[in-house]
């Protein structure tokens, strides 16, 4: 089976969004055909992002504005799965919460109140409103047994003049004062992959990662068993790849590469064949 006829078998796509459809407020090459590729194969498909701070509607005018019209339904935060976990922990449970609009709005919707007297979470997540009190607020709250959640354990993200602090870094101060770990739902906890699967309505066999860096999305592919393609328009670079005990099964320089059925490299084996595939291979 070769490279475009496995990716026809594929139904369910789960792409990254930084470093995979955009970097900063620039869409990459290849993203317009990967797009079109997608919704003329009747493709499923999600946008993932590890960053909890904007909404789905947010993130869709953010796209908008680059020139891609994708509907709100093709969006999936760490918020989302942080919503979506608490939900199955605890639902209709009570959170205070340091972060944006995406997370708040995601644990409303989820049948969560706020409380910042006696909740039963701690949730952090990306914001640029933070302040001392509020995480003494955090610290005090966890102390008295608040468990204490953070949407994604990134510690740097992508800022329009470098780096910003992202919600492992905001989340740390609150760990070192109370000396308790927080849980982390975003990528590479593969929670995230299994509930984004559950919204695509695809078998992990019929779907597909591709993501731009080593340790988040491929990590999260391999521990999902989600075969994965590496695109090389973000962090990781060929060069990296030595370093990793695990490899994507595929890399591209960018996802034009996907409808064009072009690699810079494949391990010319593909793990999770889906069930009707292996079926039909076998009869021809
Ligand atoms: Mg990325």
């Amino acid at each position: 089976m070769d490279l475009s006829e496995m990716l026809g078998r594929k139904k369910g796509i789960l792409s990254d969004m930084d470093g995979v459809i955009y970097h900063g407020n620039q869409l990459l090459p290849g993203v317009t055909e990967f797009v079109s590729w997608l919704k003329q194969n009747g493709k499923q498909f999600l946008f993932l992002t590890n960053s909890s701070e904007r909404t789905p509607r947010e993130l869709r005018e953010k796209l908008t504005r680059m020139g891609l019209d994708v509907g709100v339904e093709h969006f999936y935060t760490s918020a989302l799965a942080t919503a979506a976990f608490l939900e199955s922990q605890h639902a209709g449970g009570t959170a205070y919460v340091i972060g944006g609009n995406g997370l708040v709005n995601a644990l409303y919707e989820a049948g969560f109140a706020m409380n910042d007297v006696n909740p039963d979470y701690v949730v952090v997540g990306e914001t640029h409103s933070y302040s001392y009190d509020t995480i003494t607020l955090a610290i005090n709250l966890v102390q008295r047994g608040a468990r204490l959640i953070g949407t994604n354990p990134d510690l740097t993200g992508p800022g329009e003049h470098g780096l910003v602090p992202a919600t492992g870094a905001i989340i740390s101060p609150i760990e070192l004062a109370t000396g308790r770990k927080a849980y982390f739902v975003g990528k590479p906890n593969p929670l995230m992959m299994r509930q984004a699967l559950k919204r695509l309505g695809c078998t992990r066999e019929e779907s597909l990662i591709v993501g731009d860096r080593m340790d988040t999305d491929i990590i999260a592919g391999i521990e999902s068993e989600i075969d994965t393609i590496l695109v090389l328009s973000g962090v990781s670079t060929l060069e990296d790849l030595p370093q990793f005990p695990y490899q994507p099964h595929f890399v591209m320089n960018n996802v034009g590469d996907i409808p064009a059925g072009r690699t810079v490299r494949d391990i010319p084996r593909f793990s999770h064949v889906p069930e009707s595939a292996t079926k039909d291979s076998k009869r021809s």
